[in-house]
């Protein structure tokens, strides 16, 4: 795989566009205020009329346009709000403004992989999607480094695409580390994968279920949400920092035996059919299809999952705990 880094890259380019970005959320504020350190100096945000993140971006010191002014003034637009959003967004607002030539920017592959926007010809389209939250984006950057971003390049009507993306993506800080050339339909696939299969699925699933197996069978909860719960970021940090074979020198016998008895019995071959499945579901496109049409029913799915994890009693077990730190 090719990786790129700043000195891939031209810094200077990006300094002379005017960049708009659009949302101003996980992703929107920290690229934003990344690309300003970088010296990106004209740069504005687009939200909706009304919108409750107006009052951050001006916060900020930047100025807050509409969508269809932003389109007609940028010469980059950087789709940072809801990915299941932007197929509309794109026909009303955007479509009719942007200028010709103008570069649309992803930081997920969604809406071109399920063709919830088809571009127009004469756009630059590309993808530049840092591989973890935007709190993280931002505080690496502060620290002089930055998060791993992929790239890729839908459509290149000027030439310059690629540039510019490699261009934008130092500027957020990804050329400190690496970035790496992908497709939207590789980025797209296996980051809707894995968020169902691995991690906002499995992972929390996994820990509520040993939480309800141990307080089940009599256990305290607070026993079992440090065990099932607290673990976990322990754990996590030790594999990030030393990969699974060195997370295993680094516990003890006994974990380490634990693991060996465990985690097949858990993870069954049934398990991976299920995730082939899944991946599946995600390429014939029935997985988005599902995700627009709970974004057009109020989404009354993803409230009542809301609603069951906050009722779910492991969080009642974590407000206890947490009120131990507030003791004098
Ligand atoms: P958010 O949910 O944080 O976006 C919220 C922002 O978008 C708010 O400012 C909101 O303002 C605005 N917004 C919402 N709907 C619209 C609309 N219809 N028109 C204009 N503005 C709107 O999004 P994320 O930052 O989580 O995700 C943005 C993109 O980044 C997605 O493509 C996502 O897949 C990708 N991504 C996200 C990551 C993350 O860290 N969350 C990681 C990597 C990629 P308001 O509602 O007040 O109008
Ligand atoms: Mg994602
Ligand atoms: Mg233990």
């Amino acid at each position: 795989m090719q990786v790129y880094f700043d000195s891939d890259a031209d810094p200077a380019l990006i300094r002379t566009k005017r960049i708009a970005i659009l949302g101003y959320g996980n992703q929107g504020r920290p690229q934003a205020l990344n690309l300003r350190d970088s010296g990106v100096e004209q740069l504005r945000v687009a939200l909706r009329e009304g919108s409750s993140s107006a009052g951050d971006v001006r916060a900020d010191g930047l100025d807050v346009m509409t969508p269809a002014e932003a389109a007609a003034w940028a010469d980059i637009m950087v789709m940072l709000f809801p990915d299941e959003e932007q197929g509309q967004v794109y026909r009303e607002a955007l479509a009719p403004n942007l200028r010709q030539g103008a570069a649309l920017i992803f930081a997920h592959g969604l809406a071109i992989r399920f063709a919830l926007i088809e571009p127009r010809d004469d756009l630059d389209v590309f993808l530049v999607a840092p591989k973890g939250p935007g709190t993280a984006l931002r505080e690496e950057y502060l620290k002089g480094s930055g998060l791993i971003s992929l790239f890729a390049i839908h459509q290149d009507a000027t030439g310059s695409a690629r540039p510019l993306a490699l261009s934008y993506g130092s500027a957020i800080g990804s050329g400190r580390v690496g970035m790496l050339e992908t497709s939207f339909a590789e980025e797209c696939e296996a980051d809707l994968f894995n968020e169902q299969a691995v991690l906002w699925g499995a992972i929390p699933e996994l820990i509520q279920a040993g939480f309800d197996t141990l307080v089940e069978a009599g256990f305290s909860p607070e026993v079992a949400y440090l065990e099932c719960l607290t673990e976990v970021k322990l754990i996590a940090d030790l594999i990030y920092a030393r990969g699974i074979a060195g997370m295993r020198e680094a516990i003890s016998n006994t974990a380490e035996f634990g693991a060996l008895k465990g985690g097949e019995r858990i993870v069954t071959a049934d398990t991976r059919t299920e995730m082939r499945r899944i991946l599946r579901d995600v390429r014939n496109g029935s997985f988005v299809k599902d995700l627009l049409s709970d974004a057009e029913n109020g989404y009354a799915l993803l409230k009542a999952s809301r609603a069951r994890a906050s009722a779910h009693p492991i969080e009642q077990a974590r407000a206890r705990l947490e009120r131990l730190k507030d003791r004098p």
